[in-house]
């Protein structure tokens, strides 16, 4: 496999070890030397984009669309060419791009300042951010979380040397619930399904956060799942210094390191701009299975060389006529 690393795409709110790669997002192991075939290892998130999600299509398409209706007058302008529709079109299809990297971009700056109350760090107010940093606060209050006794790690790195893959985990919280189930809150009851309580077992939970200025408090996804059974079946957490960013100098060593412990829960935590939604989801076996089923999928579409698949001449053409290209 020919995987290269772009370095001109590192960016400041990369996760500590995370690599951007011809092949997506990948984790440099510190332990591993450069020789190591085993160095690099598949982002969780990586992986798991070879699982097609049904809903990006419709969600591409509605920020196409919003995109085409704040520029009616170009697009008519443009109709009335056949060159400038064309021009028109690459530049609308690049659109719901944009829109995405600029709500990966927000995320990332919610991320790294909840990381930062976490840790009890000050960080640079940013107006964008900042509602959703009150709905991180509002969640620490309402579920009694104190930073220093219940935080035990904070967008950390994790990896899975035995599989391989790498990921990073947004927080690990020591959480405690009245009863062993907890109800789902009102406004959110299903209506198809019963609404049953929720298990939510005191101890260590994994969570993690999501952003989103749009969707309900209540929207989880099935990736989601595949995410958490990862992250919590990683075998290793590394808390590197700064020194060992991206694994490029020797001075990792295994005190950097710790084994991942037992999480009683995984959970996501949605953070909007109006409030939170806690959502615990049984990130089991089922679910660490089915993302190890991705990964040999995403290794060989990654590996693959596709550029020297071409169509052939003809057995007719080949034999009877010297090809002039
Ligand atoms: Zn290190």
């Amino acid at each position: 496999m020919s995987i290269v690393i772009h370095e001109d795409e590192r960016d400041e709110y990369d996760p500590s070890h995370a690599v951007p790669t011809s092949a997506g997002r990948y984790y440099c192991d510190p332990m591993l030397g450069p020789d190591d075939p085993n160095r690099m290892k598949i982002s969780v998130t990586n992986a798991i984009d070879q699982h097609m999600i049904e809903a990006l299509a419709p969600a591409a398409a509605r920020d196409t669309a919003i995109w085409l209706m704040d520029n009616l007058p170009a697009a008519n302008r443009a109709a009335m060419d056949p060159d400038d529709v064309e021009a028109f079109i690459k530049e609308a299809k690049k659109q719901y791009r944009v829109q995405w990297d600029k709500k990966a971009d927000l995320g990332s700056r919610v991320h790294a300042i909840g990381e930062a109350i976490n840790l009890g760090k000050a960080y640079i107010p940013d107006e964008e951010a900042e509602p959703f940093v009150e709905s991180y606060r509002q969640f620490l209050a309402d579920f009694g979380v104190d930073l220093r006794r219940d935080i035990v790690a904070a967008e950390c790195t994790v990896l899975n040397r035995t599989i391989p893959y790498g990921g990073t985990s947004d927080i690990w919280a020591n959480l405690r619930f009245p009863g062993p189930t907890s109800p789902i809150m009102p406004r959110f009851k299903p209506r198809a399904v019963p609404a049953d309580p929720i298990p939510t077992p005191s101890g260590l939970w994994l969570i993690d956060m999501k952003t989103s200025l749009t969707k309900p408090a209540s929207a989880v996804y099935d990736d989601y799942l595949l995410q958490l059974a990862a992250l919590r079946n990683a075998e290793v957490a590394l808390v590197c210094p700064p020194s060992c960013r991206y694994g490029e100098t020797d001075d990792h060593d295994a005190s950097h390191e710790f084994a991942i412990p037992e999480f009683v829960g995984t959970a996501i935590l949605n953070l909007r701009t109006n409030g939170y939604g806690f959502v615990p989801l049984p990130a089991d076996q089922d679910a660490f299975d089915a993302f190890c089923g991705l990964l040999p999928l995403a290794h060989y579409v990654h590996g693959l060389e596709m550029r020297g698949f071409k169509p052939i001449q003809p057995p007719s053409k080949t034999t009877t006529r010297k090809d002039a290209a």
